[in-house]
């Protein structure tokens, strides 16, 4: 309450008493807002009503052409401290007054969309924003605004023709984004079983941007589906190759697919490739889930791994091993080596799994939009995210 009162106190005291003075200077048409009115304005503002301010604002208007200035800046101010209705309320009332300078016009409409946006009047706030982009006013902040109200229904065709129009406005490339609409309309077919559109968006996403990872799981994806396992092979390893730090994203669908194939050699091959341009433990997990399956004992790799850099991912599969050893068994001790790896699944599924690396966001499901900052592309995979030496 206390801050509410002395925001109204300064910010507006502040605006109205600096136009004040500016208004001392001769104007060259109009007349200016009388000692009485600018009196009855401020004490409104002092008392902390602000609709008695606009109507004092609303009146002093009529007879004084600049007072529009003032207008605008009491709007912007409305709307930055949330209170959108009055915002609207002085800007709408702004456009009515016919004799406003064509630049201030355009700059009155422009707040009165942002005034839209704001309170969630999408079809007004795109359909002002389409209007000022045509007529060439506020070219790039409308685009960018349509780009976000397009964003946020989902209509990712339309999405896209903004973004186009705006990397020819701006001059710089929007095609990361624009392969993340491709995207979303290719997840949106494959809601849909259809497959082939699916595969065709797709692809057209990493035709658009070649270094999408997204494209490139998503392509995978598809493949795997349709039993193309040698294909999605490809394509999960593209993504690897894109983007390193998407291993904890690609690698299960990977060792998925070899496995149909039989492609084990190429497996370990990529493994071992893996091991020497990253310090991931991811592989090992992999390699000792290998071993066992052909029946070979993993204890001396985990454990070595393990004194290397202790992760939760190989002591998880460390334990699994030893619960099945004979000497444990005989000693009674798997329910409790089980009883600790269950423990360590159950951490780890309410660990942060995903960072933004903008705002710092942890997820724990992927987001190719964050949803806390709205950047594409921003959020990465928590590599193996809690280290047990703490570091
Ligand atoms: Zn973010």
């Amino acid at each position: 309450m206390f801050d509410s009162l002395l925001g109204w106190l300064l910010l507006p005291l502040g605006i109205v008493l600096g136009w004040a003075l500016s208004r001392r200077m001769p104007q060259p048409e109009g007349q200016s807002l009388s000692t009485e009115q600018l009196g009855g304005l401020l004490s409104h503002l002092a008392g902390d009503d602000p609709d008695q301010a606009i109507a004092a604002l609303t009146q002093a208007a009529e007879i004084d052409h600049s007072t529009a200035e003032l207008h605008l800046t009491l709007g912007n101010l409305f709307r930055k401290r949330g209170e959108v209705d009055r915002a609207m309320r002085v800007h709408e009332t702004l456009l009515t007054r016919g004799n406003l300078r064509p630049q201030l016009q355009h700059q009155v409409r422009y707040e009165l969309a942002q005034d839209y946006l704001k309170a969630g009047l999408m079809d007004r706030a795109e359909q002002m924003f389409q209007e000022l982009a045509a007529q060439g006013l506020f070219v790039t902040q409308s685009l960018e605004q349509l780009v976000a109200v397009y964003e946020q229904g989902r209509d990712w065709k339309q999405a896209m023709e903004a973004a186009r129009r705006l990397e020819a406005a701006k001059g710089e490339s929007k095609r990361a984004v624009i392969a993340q609409y491709y995207c979303e309309l290719a997840e949106e077919a494959r809601r849909a079983k259809n497959l082939p559109e699916a595969l065709k968006l797709a692809q057209r996403a990493l035709d658009t941007d070649s270094s999408s990872v997204r494209a490139s799981l998503l392509l995978g994806a598809l493949a795997e589906t349709a039993g193309e396992f040698a294909e999605a092979s490809r394509f999960y390893r593209r993504a690897f190759d894109q983007d390193p730090r998407f291993l904890p994203e690609m690698l299960a669908p990977l060792q998925r697919c070899v496995e149909k194939t039989g492609d084990m050699p190429g497996f370990v091959q990529f493994l071992n490739d893996v091991k020497a341009v990253s310090g991931s433990m991811l592989p090992v997990v992999a390699e000792a889930q290998l071993m066992r399956r052909e029946g070979l004992d993993a204890m001396g790799l985990l454990s070595a791994s393990l004194e290397r850099q202790p992760t939760r991912a190989v002591l998880t599969e460390f334990l699994d091993v030893l619960e099945k050893r004979p000497e444990v068994v005989a000693a009674g001790l798997e329910k409790s080596a089980a009883s600790l790896r269950q423990a360590l699944i159950k951490f780890g599924e309410t660990s942060a799994r995903y960072q933004c690396g903008h705002c710092g966001f942890n997820p724990r499901q992927m987001f190719w939009q964050c949803p806390g900052c709205k950047n594409w592309g921003t959020i990465t995979p928590l590599d193996e995210s809690v280290r047990l030496s703490g570091s």
